[in-house]
């Protein structure tokens, strides 16, 4: 293919909202790489989400053994899902809308990412939050369940605020916001949008005598691709830049939290349990070992019941993503690494 201006690897969140800007200007042409294929009917549901987890649409990826967590798990090792599909992970997540912390995005500019601070990246999420887009032009959920509400009433009683977490300071009620969708189905009429599904980039081109980026080398149905162009490669591969990502239902500032409006902890809530479904499939995508399971779900087995995650946003604990080879096509090592340091105090 000739002719291309920019050429983009991955069709995750971030990539298919810029293949979206970028084609509204239809003298350029843009290639959008994808390593995995369609979605299918269930990632439109939230609440099945595991089912979608180590299926074709999943890297599949794993942690390695860990010392102090992952410990109900087969070999001490927790799943790490990843969208390989368009749309990324946005696909097979929970479709919370998180904007994120104004800390976090200061921090970030305060470390040499000049346009990365809060201030400067709150016109883009309101840009997305106009509800002119109609996939993503809805505010609410259409039923909520009560569960929901008396969760939220609870933490009142205990003496937190209830907040929005969308709000400057993640303390403040400003507004309700929008569930994320995709950007891609918009834009996938405009002539000038290519999008290849299918196509693993192994390679940057570099020029040797520029040491500017030319374009990717891509591996698609058995046949190798050097693609170029014009303008700009833009690499928006999740997994082969950073794993992780903004989740959320309650954030809180602990006792413990160095700074107020930078909650060091969130609790995720589920109405259900990895035992809603008896065993037959949400306990093998988690990877619980036959004790575990024996020991905290069967009893709640097709109960009822609710889970709760409580999760450390700044963990003192450091992990690593290491490559495993050469290759590009053997996963990378993860090491998380978690609870090595003082995570919780009593
Ligand atoms: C289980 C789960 C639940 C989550 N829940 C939420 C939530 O409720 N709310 C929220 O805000 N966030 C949530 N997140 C986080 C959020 O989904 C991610 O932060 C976000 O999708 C990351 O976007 P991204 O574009 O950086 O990467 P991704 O969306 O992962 O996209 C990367 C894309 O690049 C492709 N790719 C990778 N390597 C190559 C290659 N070599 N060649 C070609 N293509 C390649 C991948 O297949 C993928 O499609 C969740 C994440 C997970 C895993």
């Amino acid at each position: 293919m000739t002719g291309l201006n920019y050429v983009i690897v991955g069709a995750g969140s971030a990539g298919s909202v810029v293949a979206n800007r970028l084609s509204e200007n239809v003298f350029d042409h843009i290639l959008l790489l994808e390593a995995g294929g369609d979605e299918n009917e269930i990632s439109d549901i939230p609440g099945l989400v595991h089912y979608l987890q180590l299926s074709d649409l999943d890297w599949k990826y794993k942690t390695e053994p860990q010392a102090n967590a992952c410990l109900g798990y087969t070999g001490n090792r927790c799943n790490w899902p990843r969208g390989k599909v368009l749309g990324g992970s946005s696909v097979l997540n929970y479709m919370l809308y998180v904007r994120g912390n104004r800390r976090d995005y200061d921090n970030w500019e305060s470390m040499g990412n000049a346009g990365w601070g809060y201030d400067d990246v709150l016109p883009y999420f309101k840009k997305s939050e106009d509800n002119k887009n109609p996939y993503l032009a809805r505010n609410k959920p259409p039923w909520r369940t009560p569960i929901a509400e008396l969760y939220v009433r609870a933490g009142v009683e205990l003496g937190y605020p209830n907040v929005d977490y969308n709000s400057r300071s993640q303390r403040e009620k400003e507004r309700d916001v929008p569930r994320q969708k995709p950007f891609l189905r918009p834009a996938n009429k405009r002539k000038n949008l290519h999008v290849a599904k299918h196509s693993f980039v192994t390679k940057i081109l570099i020029d040797p005598d520029t040491r500017k980026v030319r374009g990717v080398r891509l591996h698609r149905y058995g046949k190798i691709y050097n693609i170029f162009a014009r303008k700009e490669v833009i690499v928006s591969a999740g997994p082969l830049t950073v794993l992780g990502g903004l989740e959320g239902v309650g954030f809180v500032d602990t006792i413990y939290a160095e700074e107020p409006e930078w909650p060091d902890i969130e609790f995720h809530l589920l109405t259900g349990t990895f035992a809603s479904d008896g065993g037959r499939q949400l306990r093998k995508t988690i990877g619980f070992t036959e004790r575990s399971w024996r020991a905290v779900y069967l009893p709640i087995a097709f109960r009822d019941a609710i889970n709760i995650f409580p999760k450390l946003l700044r963990p003192a604990s450091r992990g690593t993503i290491r490559l495993r080879s050469r290759n590009p096509f053997i996963k990378p090592l993860i090491d998380p690494n978690i609870l090595t340091q003082l995570d919780i105090q009593d």
